[in-house]
């Protein structure tokens, strides 16, 4: 099967990503940054991390690759003195829950929390701490300036992707359904589909409210119109892959079509972003999800590769990827 070849480039992404990192491949953990009164950023190290500061704990999203927990807890520390009580994972990606059983066993007890196709998804991974608790649409949790909104719309980066929202905080973490503001990865293997993103998205524009300041799942703080445009963006590639697969066109007259509307220029570019994992530009990304697009519409089997292709070991197989 040759969907296998971009799955098994993923998975040894992941199983290679503690290499990758000490050759400088991979961004470290990078101190803790502000982003609103009481949620805090931690880049680098896998996706980012989100640490929210309640009245009686801190709630982290995402936890980065495996052997981060210290780290993470370290930055933590440099912001409050309160425990760390809870950890929400925006998807089953080993970059976003990696350090889930370091920082519980050094944490003490924590309540994990994901969207049910992604907590199902994690209980089949090793070493990995699974979900206590799980949610199919909405979940709230907590009151006032506590609350945390969880929320998920449908496929996109995954089938299990959480929009978490801190509503007195008017910042919401978006997991990889957004990261570097660029086209995403699109994991078939865990329900992931582009053609259905730009809807996924597009309920997640009309529903929720109150939002100024969105963390990307990796990379930085984004305006809530940048939210908009980069579904704007979204829905056009999609559209565009359409139109262009009905005239018997390529992915690659998809691209010209897109690169001719100057509003979609900070989504093409072809400058290397500083910091980016797995490689590409906006622009030979933005060409990978029209391939995507193309494969959903005809049918076929996603096979697109992402980013530099580490050397082998073979994978272990099991749908454990990276990004
Ligand atoms: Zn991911």
């Amino acid at each position: 099967m040759k969907r296998l070849a971009i799955l098994a480039t993923i998975a040894v992404a992941g199983m290679t990503a503690a290499s990758l990192q000490a050759q400088g491949g991979l961004p470290g953990i990078e101190p803790i940054e502000k982003v609103s009164d009481n949620v805090y950023k931690i880049f680098g190290a896998g996706g980012n991390t989100v640490a929210f500061v309640r009245s009686d704990g801190v709630t982290l999203i995402d936890t980065k690759l495996p052997g981060n927990g210290q780290a993470i807890l370290d930055e933590v520390r440099k912001v409050t003195d309160k425990p760390v009580t809870m950890i929400i994972n925006t998807h089953s990606h080993p970059d976003h829950v990696g350090s889930n059983s370091e920082i519980e066993s050094l944490a003490g007890h924590v309540e994990v929390i994901a969207q049910a196709n992604s907590a199902k998804r994690m209980a089949k991974l090793p070493n990995v701490r699974a979900p206590d608790k799980d949610f199919t649409g909405r979940m709230t949790i907590g009151k006032g300036k506590d609350e945390i909104a969880l929320y998920w719309f449908g496929a996109g980066h995954t089938d299990g992707d959480a929009l978490v929202v801190f509503p007195a905080e008017r910042t919401m973490a978006t997991g990889d359904i957004m990261a570097w503001f660029m086209a995403p990865l699109i994991d078939p293997a865990s329900g992931g589909s582009m053609v259905a993103l730009p809807d996924t998205l597009a309920k997640a524009q009309d529903t929720i409210k109150g939002v100024d300041k969105v963390i990307e799942g990796h990379g930085q703080v984004r305006s809530w119109d940048e939210f908009r445009s980069y579904i704007t963006f979204h829905r056009a590639l999609v559209d565009t892959a359409k139109a262009t697969l009905a005239k018997g066109g390529t992915p690659e007259d998809g691209l010209a079509v897109l690169e001719s509307n100057p509003a979609f220029k900070p989504f093409l570019g072809d400058q290397l972003l500083k910091g980016l994992e797995y490689g590409g530009t906006p622009k030979s990304r933005a060409l990978i999800d029209l391939n995507v697009a193309f494969q959903e519409l005809k049918g076929e089997p996603v096979t697109t590769q992402w980013g530099p292709r580490p050397p082998a070991p073979a994978p272990a197989g099991g749908d454990a990827h990276q990004h």
